[in-house]
């Protein structure tokens, strides 16, 4: 006799918790067969010819998928691994079942993708399946409002973020989390399991530790709970996220929720739900409002880029903007080292670098340095950001360096952030600069941000060298930005 059986495919999705198919192929009753592809085209090179998923953003993905296997045994199940290409792996899988332990495979469930490569597997996997005469299941899982639930149609996401926001926040409620399954029915023996790749077996280096990073992230549904929990409960910081968010320096400044949610092992819904506890059991004010905000703003890209398909990947961007890029690798090497002679570039672009993180400040201020300043094609930026992030999302890093840009659906004329001004305002005192960068921890922080302009007897005084211990700048600030300012605004003539 034939028993019922789903097999459940995890992607960006690696919880338990708040899993609408986990739970329910949970309570249907049917055996359960929770997998995960190791997919070798995400481990390939980028089109600029960067590793497609670098060591940190490799490494907290094992974690992710190791945390997650850990959850289902405790569950009573397992979590089948495969490496290979899912629309190959699964259906093999699921003949395999059928043959050898005689269930039915009822259908293959998975939380669908907007973005073009995922959503290609998808479409490659669904035709495959069909010859097994096995139908595809898919759900939305990844943002804090279910597409049912917004106040217009996906094909009439208004484009600038505060249309939706605004019509969001007026009309739309998130649905409750659902309930994390209690237990799962074993998976059938004998099933070979699949050993957890290693970054070896990836092709993927080690990372290694740089001695100046102050927060060391765990993947994993776990760890993304724990940190949760820290955050908002232990540490109380959601009172002053507002005020704090533009830090760079604290690794509590901001959230850091970040690299489980791209990953699914946080659920933005169970973060609401945690924000709305805190309201109601601490304090309801400013800053538990923003945080929400900030989840719409995520909420607003993947609905942006479901909208308009692969545009977010063209050169001019979902605005269409012709403006004349340059490929550059003289200057982007330099950009991408810190090595731009800008502190606050060369600081952030080195966190990056020896962390597979940077703030949001920090990220607005380079993508407008490579873009405005630079003048260099941004998708080499957006796909370096790929390869490093651990925090990697689709949507909210292509979305934003079009924003950044100025190719996305707001743009709204030739706006760059003046470097030097956001220094001073968002670090004064020059501690996250000389953090990252200990060559200038001698200077004052009257100076430390433009070092160029140190006399030489300032230079002398302070034990510094211009040109030797740090570079030189390798533009100028608003010259460069005027001349690409020109370039930009004939793009629209
Ligand atoms: C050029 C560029 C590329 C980016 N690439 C990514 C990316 O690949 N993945 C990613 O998650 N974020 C990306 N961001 C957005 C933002 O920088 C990060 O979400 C944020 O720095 C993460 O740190 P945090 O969790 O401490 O943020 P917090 O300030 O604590 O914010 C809480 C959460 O809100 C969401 N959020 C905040 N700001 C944004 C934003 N501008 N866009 C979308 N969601 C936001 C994130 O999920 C974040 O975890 C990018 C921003 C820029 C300017």
């Amino acid at each position: 006799m034939t028993r019922p059986a789903v097999i459940l495919w995890f992607r960006n999705d690696l919880r338990i918790h708040d899993h609408g198919l986990l739970s329910q192929a949970a309570q249907s009753g049917a055996i359960v067969i929770p997998v995960y592809c190791f997919d070798p085209r995400q481990f390939g090179t980028t089109a600029f010819g960067f590793p497609k998923t670098g060591p940190w953003r490799s490494q907290f993905l094992l974690e992710s998928v190791t945390d997650l296997r850990r959850s289902l045994q405790k569950l009573g199940s397992d979590l089948i691994i495969r490496i290979g290409h899912p629309e190959v792996e699964l259906p093999k899988l699921a003949q395999q079942l059928q043959r050898e332990a005689s269930l039915n495979i009822k259908t293959v469930a998975f939380h669908q993708e907007v973005t073009s490569e995922e959503t290609t597997v998808e479409q490659a996997l669904a035709r495959s399946l069909k010859s097994l005469e096995i139908p595809v299941q898919t759900a939305w899982g990844h943002t804090l409002y279910h597409p049912d639930d917004l106040p217009f149609a996906i094909q009439a996401v208004p484009e600038l973020f505060t249309n939706f926001r605004k019509q969001v926040e007026k009309s739309s409620t998130t649905q409750p989390c659902v309930p994390t399954p209690q237990e799962l029915p074993p998976l059938p023996t004998p099933l070979d399991r699949g050993a957890l790749p290693t970054l070896a077996t990836l092709n993927i280096s080690q990372p290694t530790i740089d001695p100046r990073c102050q927060f060391q992230v765990t993947g994993g549904e776990t760890a993304g709970i724990d940190r949760v929990q820290d955050y908002i409960w232990q540490r109380d910081r959601l009172r002053i996220y507002k005020e704090t968010r533009n830090g760079m320096l604290d690794p509590h400044d901001s959230t850091k929720f970040s690299p489980w949610l791209a990953l699914g092992c946080l659920s933005p819904r169970y973060l609401y739900e945690q924000v709305t506890q805190y309201e109601a059991q601490r304090i309801r004010n400013d800053s538990t409002y923003w945080l929400i905000f900030e989840l719409i703003w995520r909420d607003y890209f993947c609905f942006i880029c479901a909208k308009h398909g692969d545009r977010v990947f063209y050169p001019d961007g979902l605005r269409g903007v012709r403006f004349p890029w340059k490929q550059d690798w003289v200057r982007f090497e330099q950009w991408k080292a810190g090595q731009t002679g800008f502190p606050l570039v060369d600081a952030n672009m080195q966190e990056l670098a020896a962390t597979g993180f940077m703030s949001n400040r920090g990220r607005q201020n380079v993508a407008s340095f490579l873009t405005k300043n630079l003048g260099i094609d941004w998708r080499m930026g957006a796909e370096y950001f790929e390869s490093q992030l651990i925090d990697y999302d689709v949507c909210s890093n292509w979305g934003n360096w079009n924003y950044a840009a100025g190719v996305g659906n707001d743009a709204r004329g030739f706006r760059f952030f003046n470097i030097t001004k956001q220094a001073r305002d968002y670090d004064p005192q020059g501690d996250y600069v000389k953090h990252w960068l200990p060559c200038l921890a001698q200077l004052p922080a009257s100076q430390v941000h433009e070092p160029w302009k140190l006399s030489n007897a300032e230079q002398k005084q302070w034990g510094f060298r211009l040109g030797v211990d740090y570079p030189r700048p390798i533009v100028d600030l608003f010259k460069s930005a005027a001349a690409n300012e020109k370039l930009y605004n004939a793009a629209f003539s």
